[in-house]
């Protein structure tokens, strides 16, 4: 394929894109897709994604492998840990970076709420997101607590959060640019957005190339390094206040990578990469293998 056969960068419009990697969707289809990088505004891409109604049949893992279902065995077990210390450490961001205990918080794609139901028992009044159906439910029944859809978020008041989160989900969306305008219209002034993604400039991106896990296509829409996600979401109205590593995901996403290569025991060679990329990280943040990023909404005037 010629270069000048590519669509326009679905971003900023520029033309000249450039092949950045061909990735294949291991976890469902064994589709291959080709990433693309934006010489304009540095955005990587997955070019001709499926288009979000059929987006459900690569999203559906089945909802027992997202829930973990019960904590047996070692992994099982291991998995519930790290789960509620992540939580524990989410909700502390949250509350140093926003300088409260208490408020009121967005958070959308909230899957199937754990961290929704964590903030709310912290005193946390919370209207979570959530575009599918089944993890809706699941919230309801498990939590008691009610997730809009994507219909229902149209009707928020403006300028009512105190606290905007997205938990590895803006790579997910299709229009980041209209998203983040209205993330802008629902913080109240001096409000904070709180995301964390991937970041396709880790120690571990390097080194599994096209088989790092956290590619993630096709249902990664956006491959974002440290560098283009700021200068995105910083021409909506935002700047960066914080960011740092999430400790666990370089193991996670190493081990994955390992599987997809069929290593021989891919789990021990993957614990011992994700403990370089992580020790990596200590020292150079912008290594990690994931990062959450707060971002302060910008006064008007500023
Ligand atoms: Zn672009």
């Amino acid at each position: 394929m010629k270069y000048q056969e590519f669509k326009p960068c679905p971003l900023c419009g520029a033309s000249g894109q450039i092949p950045y990697a061909g990735c294949t969707d291991y976890t469902v289809s064994k589709e291959h897709y080709t990433l693309m990088r934006c010489p304009s505004c540095g955005m990587v891409y997955t070019l001709d994604p499926p288009s979000q109604e059929d987006m459900s049949q690569y999203d559906k893992l089945g909802l027992k492998l997202k829930l973990g279902d019960s904590p047996s065995g070692l992994i099982g077990r291991l998995y519930y840990r790290v789960r509620s210390y992540m939580l524990g450490r989410k909700a502390k961001i949250v509350e140093s970076q926003s300088y409260r205990t208490a408020g009121t918080l967005l958070n959308y794609g909230a899957k199937t709420g754990f961290f929704s139901h964590r903030m709310e028992r912290r005193g946390w009044k919370v209207i979570s997101v959530e575009k599918y159906h089944e993890e809706r439910q699941f919230s309801l029944e498990m939590f008691h607590h009610r997730m809009i859809d994507l219909n229902e978020m149209d009707k928020l008041r403006p300028g009512t959060f105190d606290v905007i989160t997205l938990w590895h989900v803006f790579e997910h969306n299709p229009h980041p640019d209209k998203l983040l305008d209205r993330f802008y219209e629902l913080l109240r002034p001096g409000g904070i957005l709180v995301m964390a993604c991937p970041n396709i400039c880790s120690t571990d991106a390097m080194h599994y190339g096209p088989y790092w896990a956290a590619y993630d296509v096709p249902r990664h829409l956006w491959h974002f390094s440290p560098t283009s996600l700021c200068n995105l979401v910083h021409k909506h109205g935002f700047t960066l206040m914080h960011h740092e590593s999430m400790p666990f995901d370089s193991f996670y996403i190493s081990i994955l990578s390992e599987k997809q290569m069929r290593h021989k025991l891919a789990f021990i060679r993957g614990f011992l990469y994700g403990l370089h990329s992580w020790l990596v990280s200590l020292s150079k943040r912008g290594k990690s293998s994931s990062l959450v990023y707060v971002f302060r909404k910008r006064q008007e005037t500023e």
